[in-house]
């Protein structure tokens, strides 16, 4: 058995456990980006998201509120972090689905920075129509005429 995180629920490897279900553990990370930092894990074996059935992935949610609620009370914050890393691109190291619960609170000096873009009607068209599911596709959006055009009809 390769995968560390089996081998922590197989008892292999000793953890700071903190809650134990059929389906889930809950253990303390062991280089927790904050105090109570923790990792809520499925018992079975699934490499990612994708391979998860959606019934365990409920339970594990469910797993993932309960300790956000154990934390915000004896831990007395309600700023919380809930991530999934699915892929090496998303920042994804061990291949057996986790959420990381990172409790937060003030200069933590954790620093989640996102760049955000700026896009264009058109841009989010195209993207949405290609994500939407089960609700209603808008109209095409015309292409913004150019500032200097703008300009000249004016
Ligand atoms: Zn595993």
């Amino acid at each position: 058995m390769e995968c560390i995180l089996c081998r922590i629920i197989d008892n292999q490897i000793a953890s700071r456990k903190i809650y134990e279900d059929e389906d889930n553990i809950a253990i303390l990370d062991i280089n927790p980006a904050s105090p109570g930092h923790t990792l809520v894990v499925p018992k079975k074996h699934a490499d990612s998201i994708f391979a998860m059935d959606s019934l365990d992935l409920r339970r594990t949610i469910e797993v993932v509120k309960l300790i956000a609620e154990k934390i915000k009370k004896e831990l007395r914050t309600d700023n919380i972090n809930i991530i999934l890393n699915n892929g090496r691109l998303a920042g994804q190291i061990i291949d057996h689905v986790h959420f990381h619960v990172v409790p937060r609170f003030p200069n933590d000096r954790i620093n989640f920075t996102i760049p955000r873009y700026q896009m264009s009607d058109e841009q989010f068209w195209e993207v949405q129509s290609k994500l939407i599911i089960n609700t209603e596709m808008p109209p095409k959006p015309e292409p913004k005429k150019e500032e200097s055009e703008r300009g000249k009809l004016e």
